[in-house]
């Protein structure tokens, strides 16, 4: 097999695509020779195959992280800022071609795949800014005779698994603040979804980062487990499900008690109070759903609608679910493409078919889309309860259930009512009750008349069983890629 391809895509750009393992800024086959098959949702067929990490794989790429890391994390800074802003700008430069790769290979419409970049390349650009700021303190901790200081050094080697549901931008969550800071990483990418950090790679070959700061490990089955139990990789960051969660937090113990940050799942409420603005209130709530084909960790998929305006904010959710344009993610008219995964489409629809048969009310969709790919239409449950599997556990596709509340104290009890706590949407006229209920919700970020709503200076993470740690913002990276350092130094002034 070569190590790249070349992939044709439906709007007519054409790009070469590696398929090897990116180790020391080079494209290699794995040692054993092993590939795994990258699927297109829209068309369920064979996109290409990608090379495959085993055991060896990631130790070279460990050594390569390793052998990168002194200069890179201690040498000059300001130098880490500009190849990192370097970067930032050929993500942009290359924006369509990166758009195309999401778009085939996740599913997502080219629109949301474009903003994605863009997000991306804000991110690291905005990281790049961190690279020579991040400074330490001097403490007054005794008399003259101390001199204390703290220092913000890098961690080391950071291992980092991204998903499937925002390939490239979450590639960029996790490479900008590590790099920034000074640490080198070994990345997998999702299974499902590897090849924008693959041609991402290109990009930070072509910006100049030295060989060995970054590497990806392309895999499937393993080579998370081998990233998480290895003895010299010094931090693991990752994001997914709360059940792997865990295992990686086992195995980070196990080890070599490595670090952890995890940015899991997720069940948010989103709370449409009878104040609240309808018509926008209607549109966010849509949005909070639906976009990206529901496969975002913190939609708002428990929404809670007071009494007295129940009856027309369904009504008017169910129309406007109705207009949404569920098809090919390369036609501009496309609000929601395909499920990224058969996996996941057949997971989605057994709890489609589980909230059906506990007695809960399809007020809309139900079912997938009557032709090739994974869709699913927008879905909406109504009648349920709060014992029901659909309103306890993340779905993670376009279903959403809907819930009556008359009171500001009883939708606080419902909307904390979950083991989970990554987001919530409060939807109100009234910002002394936008305020009380913002802050009595357990959720590491609320949004208020707005949702999905992201910026790289905001730190974004869980409460609860949705993860520890921040990433974006001051957070992101001071707490989570650096560590600190205290000297204290015992003068004597008077000699
Ligand atoms: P997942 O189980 O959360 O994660 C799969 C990824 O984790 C793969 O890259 C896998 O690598 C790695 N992995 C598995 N076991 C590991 C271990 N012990 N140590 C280190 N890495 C390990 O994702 P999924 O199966 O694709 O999705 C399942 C559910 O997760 C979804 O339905 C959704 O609810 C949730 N999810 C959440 C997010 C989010 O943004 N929070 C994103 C995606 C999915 P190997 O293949 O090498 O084992
Ligand atoms: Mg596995």
């Amino acid at each position: 097999m070569a190590q790249s391809i070349n992939i044709k895509f439906p709007n007519g750009i054409s790009a070469d695509i590696p398929t090897g393992l990116f180790i020391n800024n080079e494209f290699v086959k794995s040692s054993d020779g092993k590939t795994f098959p990258v699927f297109n949702p829209s068309t369920e067929e064979q996109i290409c195959e990608v090379y495959e990490a085993n055991e060896a794989d990631v130790d070279a790429a460990v050594d390569a992280a390793e052998a990168a890391f002194e200069d890179w994390g201690f040498g000059d800074s300001s130098r880490r800022g500009r190849l990192l802003t370097k970067l930032s700008d050929l993500i942009e430069e290359h924006a369509e071609t990166l758009a195309s790769i999401e778009s085939l290979n996740n599913g997502k419409p080219m629109s949301l795949a474009r903003i994605d970049v863009q997000l991306s390349a804000d991110c690291i650009r905005s990281y790049a800014g961190w690279a020579d700021k991040l400074y330490g303190d001097v403490l007054p901790a005794g008399d003259d005779n101390y001199f204390s200081y703290v220092r913000r050094e890098p961690i080391g080697v950071c291992g980092q698994v991204i998903p499937w549901n925002f390939p490239l931008l979450m590639w960029a969550w996790k490479v900008g603040p590590a790099l920034a800071a000074g640490n080198t990483v070994v990345l997998k990418s999702a299974e499902s979804t590897p090849l924008s950090a693959l041609y991402a790679s290109t990009l930070v070959k072509e910006a100049g980062i030295p060989a060995g700061v970054l590497n990806i490990v392309s895999g499937y089955g393993q080579t998370g487990q081998y990233i998480t139990s290895h003895m010299r990789i010094k931090k693991i960051a990752f994001t997914g499900s709360t059940a792997t969660g865990r295992h990686v937090m086992k195995a980070a113990a196990a080890s070599n008690l490595k670090k952890v940050t995890l940015e899991l799942g997720g069940k948010s409420p989103n709370i449409v109070f009878a104040d609240a603005d309808l018509d926008k209130a209607v549109e966010f709530a849509n949005m909070g759903i639906y976009f990206n084909s529901g496969e975002v960790c913190c939609a708002g998929s428990r929404i809670y609608v007071q009494d007295s305006i129940y009856d027309t904010f369904l009504e008017k959710l169910k129309a406007r679910a109705e207009k949404n344009v569920v098809g090919d993610p390369f036609d501009d008219n496309t609000f929601q493409g395909p499920q990224t995964s058969k996996i996941q489409l057949d997971r989605i629809l057994s709890y489609i078919e589980h909230g059906k048969n506990e007695g809960a009310r399809v007020i809309t969709g139900g079912k997938r889309l009557d032709r090739k790919g994974y869709f699913i239409h927008p879905t909406i449950f109504a009648d349920v309860t709060e014992d029901m599997k659909i309103v306890k556990e993340e779905i993670f596709g376009p279903v959403v259930t809907i819930t009556k509340f008359s009171t500001t104290d009883e939708v606080i009890k419902l909307a904390n009512n979950t083991e989970y706590g990554l987001a919530a949407g409060i939807h109100t006229t009234n910002i002394n009750k936008a305020l009380h209920v913002s802050a009595k919700i357990h959720a590491g970020t609320v949004w208020v008349n707005t949702y999905n709503d992201f910026h790289h200076n905001v730190p974004f993470g869980g409460y609860g069983q949705s993860g520890i740690g921040r990433e974006l913002g001051r957070e992101g990276i001071l707490e989570s890629y650096t560590q600190p350092k205290s000297v204290r130094v015992k003068l004597d002034l008077a000699a």
